[in-house]
């Protein structure tokens, strides 16, 4: 039985969460693979040997991204973008109009709910900010995207079926702005 994975990145988990809109579509196809990690469903911190499809959700925002990112990549046969912050950056992707710094000293002090009278910006628990958000293919070679925002469930359900078939997954040629 195939390995299936999941991980996110810089991104908000409605890409995950869409994979429920298959209803009981998700059912049958998860009795088609072994899912070895999944932040949504299993409490797994390492991700596994021996992937053979992995879906990633989210771009590169910070160092973490790129380590997961790329360790998911030395460890999977196949790599998915999966959903428009991976494949393009997405709606994190916004924080490129603006620098690093100028993000932190918003987040971190300057907003009206911002408490934070010695000004500390936390540089130890959380990872640090890569200098603008990337996405996916920047950092790591991708071999399928699945764009959308979160993508069509029965796309994801399309590409994945065929893959586990042996198939190579048919994705839609026509962009955002055709018909
Ligand atoms: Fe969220 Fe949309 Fe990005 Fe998916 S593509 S993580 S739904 S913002």
């Amino acid at each position: 039985m195939l390995k299936l994975a999941t991980t996110w990145l810089g991104c908000c988990s409605g890409c995950h969460i869409s994979l429920l809109d298959l209803h009981e579509e998700l059912l049958t196809l998860l009795k088609k693979v072994e899912l070895v990690h999944c932040p949504v469903l299993m409490d797994v911190k390492e991700i596994p040997n021996d992937i053979d499809i992995a879906l990633i959700e989210g771009g590169i925002r910070n160092k973490e991204n790129e380590e997961i990112a790329k360790e998911m990549r030395k460890k999977a046969k196949i790599v998915i973008a999966f959903g428009t912050c991976a494949v393009f950056g997405g709606v994190p992707g916004l924080g490129n109009l603006y620098s690093k710094d100028e993000i932190l000293e918003k987040v971190y002090k300057s907003t009206l709910s911002t408490k934070n009278d010695e000004g500390i910006i936390p540089n130890e628990e959380v990872p640090p900010l890569t200098s603008r958000v990337k996405p996916l293919s920047e950092v790591i070679d991708v071999d399928y995207f699945i764009p959308g925002c979160p993508p069509d469930p029965e796309l994801t359900a399309k590409v994945l079926s065929a893959l586990l078939e042996g198939k190579k997954p048919e994705l839609p040629k026509k962009n955002l702005c055709e018909e």
